[in-house]
């Protein structure tokens, strides 16, 4: 069984299987946080985890989710509200 190493905010060194973490990753980047409750006190803890972390957590089978705190930038929605001022047949650009 893997086990993987790393330190709660509270008792110090703990000791995880891969099942205890989950890696949080942001969209088109190699860097994320993983957390983990930790078996000795409970509560979550969030840590940064740098591109080799994150690779050695998923080689271990630590499941992931992709967190994408903001999809459509300001900049896109204006750009797509210009597109659709300057189409003279909006729906054109739904059907292409
Ligand atoms: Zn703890």
């Amino acid at each position: 069984m893997t086990t993987i190493k790393t330190t709660c905010s509270w008792c110090g060194d703990v000791q995880l299987t891969p099942a205890d973490l989950a890696l949080e990753l942001a969209p088109s980047q190699d860097e994320g946080n993983y957390r983990f409750v930790c078996p000795s006190c409970t509560t979550v803890q969030r840590r940064p985890a740098n591109a080799r972390v994150v690779s050695v957590l998923l080689a271990t089978g630590v499941s992931y989710e992709v967190i994408n705190p903001d999809p459509i930038t300001e900049d896109e929605i204006a750009a797509f509200a210009a597109a659709l001022a300057a189409e003279p047949d909006p729906f054109r650009l739904l059907a292409g």
